[in-house]
């Protein structure tokens, strides 16, 4: 690997500027490119008990890699007032996510207190978690009691050794499929599962996933391979577009296109046209949704980065602890979302994020999918 350890606490960011004049909060805020702001994703530990060949590769993410102290992390209590302002300017959905989010120590309190926040419309907030499901078993229970809607769970192959290699921490099928259970069991659905596709490494347990998961409540989406970070080692070759599984499922399992549940959903859906379920495919290569995209992301140390392949993050947690009030702080959010134009998926190739001197994309597993 030829990447050089990611220091994540030496990138620069900018401190979060408040705006001269205060924007209270009322309805939704539009960005430069008239994109309303809609889904908070929340990571809550940068920390991993994986280590996915295509997100923290085991020779970067070694035990000596710098995670961050306990210190540097966000409270549930900040990143519950953050997430009230984001609520209050107009965001429906949140995400937890990580690193693997059922690491961070009693999660099920941040779930409760995220619950508790009052939506303008009076709409119950959509709250929901992504998970590699090691610990679901354990926890889906509690998660459910503590408020959680639902949970998407990341599965790469139903064969253990492919799974095993593409986890390369030894974790089985069985485990994460008895997380997947429980959390049917505990009422955390309709349940998502998310396979990443990495030509050469799993593209053969396409079919095996299908058959698996047709005719089952679950939802099997389908996510080509990015070039989110610095560390993966990315490859075009290695990916596989969405054409071509929807294809290759076609084949055997006849699909047809369903039309999209609403504006600026990421996944593509078809159904199985002999009526047993659904899947999605998730174009994030080869079909940018740009065009759509209505997410912050908020890092585990607090800092908002208004796209995934963003080389930096602005500065949310120096402002939290400086004493500002909600208003000064919610309209900092404002004005951050007013200015945003990223559109990195739509411009691979043509403005490659991270050319910059010192500029790296961001980690996937310190900002969250
Ligand atoms: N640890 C949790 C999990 O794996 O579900 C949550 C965090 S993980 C970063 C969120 C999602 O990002 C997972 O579904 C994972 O498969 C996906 N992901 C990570 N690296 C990726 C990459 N290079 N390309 C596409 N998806 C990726
Ligand atoms: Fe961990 Fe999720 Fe990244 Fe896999 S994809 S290494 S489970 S954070
Ligand atoms: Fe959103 Fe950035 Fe992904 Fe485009 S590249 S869909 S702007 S996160």
């Amino acid at each position: 690997m030829a990447e050089k350890i990611f220091m994540l606490n030496d990138l620069r960011h900018p401190a979060l500027a408040v705006p001269a004049t205060p924007v209270a909060p009322g309805g939704t805020l539009v960005d430069a490119l008239a994109r309303p702001l809609h889904d908070l994703r929340i990571s809550v530990t940068d920390r991993c008990n994986f280590r996915c060949v295509y997100c923290m590769p085991k020779e970067v993410f070694g035990k000596d890699y710098p995670y961050l102290p306990h210190a540097e992390l966000l409270s549930f209590e900040e990143i519950a007032r953050v997430a009230g302002l984001f609520v209050a300017h107009g965001v429906e959905k949140i995400r937890l996510t990580g690193g693997e989010p059922l690491l961070r120590k009693h999660l099920e309190r941040l779930v409760a207190m995220l619950r508790a926040i009052p939506t303008p419309s009076g709409r119950p907030l959509d709250l929901t978690l992504t998970t590699n499901g090691s610990l679901l078993a354990r926890k889906a229970r509690s998660l459910r009691d503590a408020g959680l809607d639902r949970v998407t769970v990341s599965l790469d192959a139903l064969d253990d050794s492919v799974f095993r290699r593409m986890n390369d921490v030894d974790f089985s099928v069985a485990d994460v499929l008895a997380g997947i259970e429980a959390a049917h069991a505990a009422g955390l659905g309709p349940i998502k599962v998310n396979m990443v596709v990495k030509r050469g490494s799993n593209d053969d347990q396409i079919l095996p996933m299908a058959r698996h998961f047709k005719g089952s409540p679950v939802i099997l989406r389908f996510i080509e391979y990015m070039d989110v970070g610095a560390s993966n080692g990315w490859n075009m070759e290695e990916v596989m577009p969405s054409s071509e599984v929807v294809r290759r499922i076609g084949a055997e399992l006849p699909l047809l296109p369903l039309a999209a549940n609403y504006a600026g959903e990421t996944a593509s859906r078809w159904r199985y046209a002999d009526g047993s379920g659904e899947i999605g495919v998730i174009s994030s290569v080869t079909g940018a949704f740009c065009g759509d995209c209505s997410r912050m992301r908020l890092s585990t140390e607090g800092k908002l980065y208004t796209c995934l392949f963003a080389t930096r993050g602005h500065d949310l947690r120096a402002l939290l602890r400086s004493g500002a009030d909600d208003l000064a702080i919610g309209g900092a959010i404002a004005q951050l979302w007013r200015g945003r134009t990223d559109r990195y998926s739509e411009t691979r190739g043509i403005e490659p994020a991270g050319t910059k001197a010192g500029a790296k994309k961001v980690e996937m597993s310190y900002i969250g999918g």
